[in-house]
């Protein structure tokens, strides 16, 4: 199996590197990496149209993988990773192992999820595979979730194009099971900081902390609440069927110019 990995937090994340270890052992995968060469998480879907991109090779001491770093982001690297470095397209990419959760509506700032979403729209099955905290990570369920379940959609072929998966940070014993769920809605209190500088000019600093709502119900924000893994199925098409059928009934008029 061809696999591609990348990921938004950089080429040094050890949440990457735990994938890459975790699938050179396997003698049937074969592994690409392509990764920001920095940290680019929060950068959504941005690709790079007015600059050029760098990519070097990143010596990497295992026949099983070839590791390269690039300048652009998480979405360039699929691309660049897909349609430049690969000979043949990949059987499957897993986008990850992301430092931090990537639940509900926050997937639409995702770097991890659109470089996943990225390898859908170029026909590739694709996972973006989350831990859901920022400390004292071991990514060691994660990577054997991710891996194993990469293998079982190679083969499958009712896989979906396109998973998020969010693995609760805590220990292995601990996890309740696997959940299949449908996006959550991640609301935010005191979303923006406001400060001062030594000029008496404000700066913003955009944070804020999720406010929980005690919700039980088959969204990924409860399932790893409730210690399951969370695994969504994504669709690129964003069209609101319903909508569609509300706007077929509602009349149009040109803005008319009048000399
Ligand atoms: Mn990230």
């Amino acid at each position: 199996m061809r696999l591609l990995i990348t990921n938004d937090d950089g080429i040094n994340a050890p949440g990457l590197w735990a994938l890459v270890e975790r699938a050179i052992k396997h003698p049937d995968i074969e592994v690409t990496v392509v990764a920001p060469d920095r940290e680019r998480s929060a950068t959504g879907h941005a690709i790079s149209i007015h600059q050029p991109i760098d990519l070097r090779e990143v010596p990497f001491d295992s026949p099983r993988a070839r590791v390269f770093a690039s300048s652009g982001t998480p979405a360039d690297c699929v691309k660049l990773a897909v349609e430049g470095v690969m000979e043949e397209k990949p059987d499957f990419l897993i986008s990850g192992i992301n430092r931090g959760p990537n639940l509900g509506t926050d997937v639409f700032y995702s770097g991890t999820v659109s470089a996943a979403l990225e390898g859908a729209l170029l026909g590739v099955k694709s996972m973006a595979i989350s831990l859901t905290a920022f400390e004292n990570l071991d990514y060691t369920a994660a990577a054997d979730f991710a891996i194993e379940q990469a293998l079982c959609a190679a083969l499958e072929g009712s896989w979906p194009c396109l998973v998020n998966v969010n693995v609760p940070a805590i220990p292995k014993g601990d996890i309740a099971g696997v959940a299949i769920t449908r996006l959550g809605v991640q609301i935010y209190k005191d979303a923006i900081k406001r400060r001062e500088d030594p000029r008496g000019r404000h700066w913003y600093w955009l944070s804020g902390v999720v406010v929980e709502n005690g919700e039980i119900d088959d969204t990924d924000t409860c399932a790893v609440r409730r210690n399951l893994i969370s695994i969504t199925p994504l669709r690129v098409d964003l069209t609101d069927v319903r909508g569609i059928d509300a706007l077929s009934r509602c009349s149009f008029r040109w803005p008319t110019c009048e000399a």
